[in-house]
C-alpha cells in the first residue's frame, strides 16, 4: 500500500512542437512535447511527481518537518518548500556555502524565502558531504523537538522515482507509439522511472552534469524499481552537453533555448531543460534520432534558474537597429 498524496493536477498536456520539428529537419507531427513544466504548485516541474511519494511517506511517519538537500538554485528545494507549505510542514533546506557566498541570491532563493523555508547554510563542505550534513542538522531538530524526515537529494530514491513510472505511463497513454524520450539527468529518477514505464531502449538522456557517474546512478535507481539488473552500458545517455559544468551557460545550450522559444515560444532553463534539448537537436544531427519517429521532448521545468543567468541571455538580444520611432 501507498501513501502517495496529492500535490498537482494528472496529466500533464502533451502538445505538439510542428514549427521547432521542421527547423530540426524532422517531419511535423515527429516531435511533441510533454509539459511536466505545468504541474502547478510551487512554479511547477518534474520534482512534483516526485515529491507525492516522499512526501506522503513523511506524512506516514508522522513528520511535521521536511529536510532536504541540493545546490541552491536546486528546483528540488523549491517545490519540497512549496509541497511543506501546501501540507503545513515545516520546511529546512540545506544548502552548500553561506549566505554570502551566493551570488545568484534570485531565482529559485527568492521562491525558497516565499514559500516560508529555512535554510541551514554548509558553510564549504564538500559538495559530496551534503548528505552527512542533512542527517546532522535532522539530529539537531530531533533533539529540538521537531519529527524531521530527510528526503535525498533530487528526492532520487527509488520511492521518489515511483512518480516517473507514473509519468511515463501517462506519456504511453497520450501517445502509444512513441519510439523517443528526450529528458534532463540530474539525480537520476527521472530517467529511472520512464525506464521503469517505458524500457530502456526508448529513453535518451542527457547528463546534465550533476551527479560523477549518471548511467550507474540511473541503472541503480532503475533496477531497484523494476527488480532487474539493467547494464549501464545499455542505457542511452548523451555525456556531451555538460559543457563549462553543471552551472555554466553553455553556447550550443543557449542556442538551443532560442530555437525552442523562436519556434514555439517555450521556455527552457540553462541547466537541465535547455541541455535536454541541446541534446536532442545533436541527436537529430548524428542520425540517433531520425525523421519518422515520434519523440518526445518531457519538459522538466526549472524556469526559475535561468534567471541565475540572465545577463548571458540578455546579451544575445537582437536589436532592431533601423527602427525609427516617429
Ligand atoms: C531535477 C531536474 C531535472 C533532473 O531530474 P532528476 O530526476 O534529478 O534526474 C531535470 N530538469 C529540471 C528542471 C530539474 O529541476
Amino acid at each position: 500500500m501507498s501513501d502517495k498524496i496529492a500535490l498537482a493536477t494528472w496529466p500533464t498536456p502533451m502538445e505538439p512542437m510542428p514549427r521547432l520539428a521542421a527547423a530540426l529537419g524532422l517531419r511535423q507531427d515527429d516531435l511533441w512535447i510533454k509539459r511536466d513544466d505545468l504541474t502547478g504548485l510551487g512554479g511547477g516541474g518534474n520534482k512534483t511527481r516526485k515529491l507525492e511519494w516522499t512526501v506522503g511517506a513523511a506524512l506516514a511517519t508522522g513528520a511535521d518537518t521536511l529536510v532536504t538537500t541540493g545546490a541552491t538554485q536546486s528546483n528540488h528545494a523549491r517545490l519540497t518548500a512549496a509541497a511543506g507549505a501546501r501540507l503545513g510542514l515545516d520546511v529546512v533546506l540545506v544548502f552548500p556555502g553561506t549566505p554570502d557566498s551566493v551570488a545568484n541570491g534570485s531565482g529559485n532563493l527568492v521562491l525558497d524565502s516565499l514559500l516560508g523555508a529555512r535554510v541551514f547554510w554548509a558553510g564549504d563542505s564538500d559538495p559530496g558531504s551534503m548528505a552527512d550534513v542533512a542527517a546532522d542538522v535532522c539530529r539537531q531538530l530531533s533533539r529540538d523537538g521537531a519529527r524531521p524526515y530527510l528526503i535525498p537529494f533530487g528526492g532520487s530514491s527509488p520511492l521518489g522515482a515511483q512518480g516517473y513510472v507514473e509519468g511515463g505511463e501517462e506519456l504511453r497513454a497520450q501517445l502509444p507509439d512513441v519510439e523517443h524520450v528526450v529528458v534532463a539527468v540530474g539525480s537520476g529518477g527521472t530517467m529511472a522511472g520512464l525506464i521503469g514505464a517505458l524500457g530502456e531502449e526508448r529513453i535518451l538522456g542527457i547528463h546534465c552534469g550533476a551527479v560523477a557517474d549518471p548511467a550507474v546512478t540511473v541503472a541503480d535507481l532503475a533496477n531497484a524499481l523494476t527488480h532487474r539488473s539493467i547494464n549501464p552500458d545499455s542505457l542511452r545517455i548523451r555525456m556531451d552537453q555538460v559543457g563549462g559544468g553543471y552551472g555554466a551557460l553553455n553556447e550550443p545550450v543557449l542556442e538551443a533555448m532560442k530555437t525552442a522559444a523562436a519556434t514555439e515560444g517555450i521556455v527552457l532553463d540553462p541547466i537541465y531543460s535547455g541541455r535536454a534539448m541541446a541534446g536532442l537537436i545533436a541527436a537529430i544531427q548524428d542520425g540517433d534520432i531520425r525523421r519518422g519517429r515520434r519523440t518526445v521532448f518531457l519538459h522538466t521545468g526549472g524556469l526559475p534558474g535561468l534567471f541565475g543567468h540572465t545577463e548571458t541571455v540578455h546579451r544575445s538580444v537582437t536589436t532592431l537597429q533601423s527602427y525609427k520611432p516617429v
